[in-house]
């Protein structure tokens, strides 16, 4: 090592988190190798509903979540989902979320992330200015409820965040500018809240261009499911499942909602669990201007290649578990009476991923105990929105050795 400061890295993860990590290492001159068991965006970063969506970056923490999961125990085509399985794990990790549904730990999160949110947008430009070419449209999200009572909902989320500081610029509708807003919305939709100042883009596409850069400035990224990481006081020494060896300066764990499995031996005790969702493509028959959210069903629908993605759900099951077709049918049922104009029959590209959520709603972004060994992941909800960040942040703690402040509360040795 020259300085002390990394000379090479090998990132473990090509999803969003991963690539964005080895794309700002890059900038700062570090040599990287990316790998990865199932190749570019193998996991949540794919299928996801692709919003980078800083107004609505909600700790999912909420007091009000818990109450739900506890009813979905009871009902599996609830948005939320927890099977009632014999998982000891499981069972810990619900206990630890629990004890953070509380007012107190979700505005810590919802403070945490604003440096997040202020520069999601901005990182996300900064790659496309410069060689990832993949689109990043602007346009608002609408969320739309069944009666006005049910958007008060929203709008006191909205103004929680806004209390802790986060810009949210909204406005209400009525049922006609809703309408006009969002073709599909069904007549049983009757009011409706516009944030403005939001983006989305077509995740599997950005993430596929991403790693393409990556590549172009001298990366390798492979395919291989890394088994073991040890160090020494040179370098770090990783085994593949098949015996393959790698070694670098140092190592970023990237491995999303699988991320214990490697970063538990390096002092991270914070759990992360898959919260799997489920995503398919639908033809529509009205024009779909921007991203509509289904906040009473959980369902977020984004205009995608010349369709409708569909995306919603939440279900604590292992991320490797086989799809779970109740949990698709679920979706629909709730969303079908809400939306006018979708081919329901004719969906495609039936997709499930995991959201890597942590108990408290923060992140897991820096070093571990071994000097040489950091991870990134673990932003449940919204990964995709703050992965560019994240990695930009990163990049800037492995190269000089300082924590950045925006990072403190993402210790991954809390
Ligand atoms: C239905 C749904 C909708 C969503 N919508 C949004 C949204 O609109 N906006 C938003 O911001 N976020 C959204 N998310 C969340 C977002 O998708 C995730 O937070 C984000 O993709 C996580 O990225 P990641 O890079 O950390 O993990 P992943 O993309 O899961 O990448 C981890 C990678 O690690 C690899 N890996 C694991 N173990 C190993 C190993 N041992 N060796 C080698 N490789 C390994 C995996 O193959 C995988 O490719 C959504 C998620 C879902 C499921």
């Amino acid at each position: 090592m020259v300085d002390n400061w990394p000379r090479s890295v090998i990132v473990v993860g090509a999803g969003i988190v991963g690539l964005s990590t080895a794309w700002f290492l890059q900038e700062r001159g570090v040599k990287v190798s990316v790998v990865d068991r199932g190749g570019v965006a193998a996991g949540a970063s794919w299928g996801n509903a692709g919003w980078i969506a800083p107004g609505l970056a909600i700790p999912l923490n909420e007091p009000g979540v818990l109450r739900y999961g506890l009813r979905s125990l009871l009902n599996p085509a609830a948005p939320l989902h927890v099977p009632a399985s014999l998982d000891p794990g499981l069972w810990r990790f619900l206990a630890r979320f629990a004890a953070n549904s509380h007012w107190r730990s979700w505005t810590r999160a919802a403070r945490a992330n604003l440096p997040l949110n202020d520069e999601c947008v901005e990182a996300y430009e900064v790659l496309a200015a410069d060689g990832v070419s993949a689109p990043i449209v602007a346009a608002p999200i609408t969320a739309a409820f069944r009666t006005p009572r049910q958007a008060e909902g929203l709008l006191s989320e909205l103004r929680r965040l806004q209390a802790v500081g986060q810009q949210v610029e909204h406005t209400v509708l009525d049922g006609d500018q809703l309408a006009a807003h969002a073709p599909l919305a069904g007549e049983a939709l009757t009011a409706g809240v516009r944030i403005d100042g939001q983006c989305y883009v077509d995740p599997g596409a950005f993430v596929h261009a991403l790693g393409k850069a990556v590549m172009r400035r001298g990366a390798t990224v492979d395919a291989v499911e890394v088994a073991e990481i040890r160090t020494d006081d040179r370098k770090v020494i990783l085994r593949s499942a098949k015996g393959t060896v790698l070694t670098a300066d140092a190592v970023v764990l990237a491995t999303g909602a699988w991320l214990p499995r490697l970063a538990r031996q390096w002092g991270v005790r914070v759990p992360v669990r898959a919260g799997r969702g489920y995503s398919f493509t639908v033809p529509v028959d009205h024009p779909v201007p921007g991203p509509l959210y289904l906040p009473d069903v959980r369902v977020a629908c984004t205009p995608y290649q010349g369709g409708l993605r569909v995306a919603g759900t939440m279900e604590f099951r292992d991320p490797d578990a086989p799809q779970v077709s109740a949990r698709l049918e679920a979706i629909i049922a709730s969303a079908r009476p809400l939306l006018q104009g979708v081919r329901w029959e004719e969906r495609s590209d039936v997709w499930v991923g995991p959201r890597p959520v942590t108990p408290d709603g923060r992140p897991l972004i820096g070093a571990t105990v071994a000097p040489t060994v950091y991870v990134a992941g673990g932003h449940g909800m919204w990964g995709l929105a703050h992965g560019p960040i994240t990695g930009r942040l990163l990049a800037e703690q492995i190269t000089t050795g300082k924590q950045p402040a925006a990072l403190a509360d993402f210790d991954p040795l809390r």
